[in-house]
């Protein structure tokens, strides 16, 4: 597999909180020969929603995963199940899709949230949820000015009416800090992303859905069907799906090779936090709130009193890349919420996310590979946009029309980033230019 970071961000990356909230989960390992209707590679939320929907359906299929349950972004993200999955904004969706375009695009962003709220009524899944909506923190006065002006775009938009809090509030509605101004969007709720995995999984495996884990595929040939090589067996598939995002790999299939960016997000949590240093820092709102910042933070205080606080990872991978992280993480943190400057941080994490050449995410069809579909691309907001990418794929390997929306703006084939293999060098002047003039 060819990989355009350093080994150890594809490895744990620190010790994720998550994963002591379940019970260790785990799946098999491939081994042997077996035929199927559909391979998924890839076991994130992109992978199981689809394999859950194919197996409902009454389809056969496979899920290989190359690591443990929730292995990738889906087991350790920061649980915003919300708006998002593009960073193109609204005048590029325009010019690229029209009016119409953006308008379905937006409406697919709200079906996302729907999508996992479903999925969770459904198959009874206890995922520790809280929040009523988003919250939006302005990190300067200008920015404040411009969600004010949104509102209406907001309102007309999504069909909800946000609610917008100037400085003075912010400590009374519990979100004291260095915050000039907030606006609410009622839309999406936080969640334990382990837990949502875990239903879900459980939930495709009642379905008859085949779940391996440890069986990363090292060779994918199209051979009549598709045959999938793992270290100790093989798929053979009419048809097969790639749901891999930001841990993908340049040459599986070669068609990927730099239409995805791989980009590290880090996470910090707290231990319980006391309701009077809660009170201490004015902080004691529930809500999952981030920043206006290009390079956001994004934060929650947790049903248990822990703290959650993550924003972007390293541009490497190495232990120099990693430490430096480590150091501006909690600077970041200390400097937003300084009374909490001794608050023991139990636990810290990185992982990969995944932004594409469009800025938009990518669901279906391989070109020129018959039988081969990909989902992949939700720029660092995949809890809800890849678990509905999972059942639009889902109804694309079957041939038919998807009953989830399927706006333009991801069927649109990726391109490739300039720099080829190097094109994480992207990043630099970009992280450069958003922090040195805090944009
Ligand atoms: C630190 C962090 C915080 C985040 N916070 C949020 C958030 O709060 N809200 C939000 O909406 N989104 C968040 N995200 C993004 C979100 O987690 C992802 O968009 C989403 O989980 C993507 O799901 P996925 O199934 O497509 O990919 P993943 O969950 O990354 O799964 C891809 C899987 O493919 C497997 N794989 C790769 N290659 C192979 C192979 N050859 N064979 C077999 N398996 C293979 C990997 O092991 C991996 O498990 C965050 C991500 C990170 C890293």
């Amino acid at each position: 597999m060819k990989r355009i970071y350093e080994a150890p961000a594809y490895g744990p990356q620190g010790a994720c909180f998550w994963a002591d909230t379940v019970t260790a989960q785990d799946w098999p390992a491939l081994t042997g020969d077996h035929r199927t209707d559909v391979a998924i590679i890839g076991g994130g939320f992109t992978g199981i929603s689809a394999a859950l929907q194919l197996a409902q359906d009454g389809v056969g299929v496979t899920v290989l995963e190359a690591g443990q349950p929730g292995y990738g972004a889906s087991g350790r993200n920061g649980g915003f199940c919300c708006l998002g999955g593009a960073k193109a904004s609204a005048g590029m969706l325009r010019r690229r899709f029209g009016a119409e375009g953006l308008a379905e695009w937006r409406a697919t962003e709200k079906a996302a949230i729907e999508t996992a709220a479903k999925l969770i009524e459904a198959h009874d899944i206890t995922a520790d949820v809280h929040s009523e909506g988003e919250t939006l923190l302005a990190h300067t006065p200008r920015a404040f000015a411009a969600m004010r002006a949104e509102a209406d775009t907001i309102r007309q938009t999504y069909g909800v009416t946000p609610e917008i809090l100037p400085p003075e509030a912010l400590r009374h509605n519990g979100l004291g800090g260095p915050f000039h101004g907030a606006v609410t969007i009622p839309l999406g709720f936080a969640l334990n992303p382990r837990k949502y995995h875990a239903g879900l999984a459980q939930a495709a495996q009642c379905a008859s859905a085949r779940l391996c884990a440890h069986s990363p595929v090292t060779g994918l040939q199209r051979d009549g069907g598709w045959r999938l090589e793992t270290p100790q067996g093989t798929v053979t598939a009419d048809r097969v799906i790639l749901a891999t995002n930001g841990y993908s790999s340049e040459d599986l299939p070669d068609w990927l090779r730099a239409r995805y960016l791989p980009v590290q997000s880090s996470v910090i949590v707290t231990r319980p936090i006391t309701a009077a240093e809660q009170a201490a820092q004015g902080w004691t709102s529930g809500q999952m709130a981030y920043d206006s910042r290009t390079l956001l933070h994004y934060f929650r205080l947790m049903p248990d009193g822990r703290f959650l606080f993550g924003m972007r990872g390293g541009l490497r991978a190495t232990p120099s890349a990693q430490a430096a992280i480590d150091r501006r993480i909690r600077a970041d943190f200390h400097a937003m919420f300084p009374a909490w400057h001794e608050v023991e941080i139990t636990h810290e994490w990185s992982g990969l996310v995944c932004l594409m050449p469009g800025l938009t995410p990518f669901a279906g069809p391989v070109p020129d590979h018959p039988g081969l579909f990909a989902g992949l691309g939700y720029h660092g907001n995949g809890v809800a946009m890849a678990s509905h990418t999972g059942r639009i794929l889902a109804d694309l390997v079957q041939g038919r029309a998807p009953r989830a929306l399927y706006p333009a703006a991801m069927r649109a084939v990726p391109r490739r980033f300039p720099l080829g293999r190097y094109r994480r060098a992207l990043l630099a002047p970009a992280y450069w230019a958003a922090e040195t003039f805090d944009l």
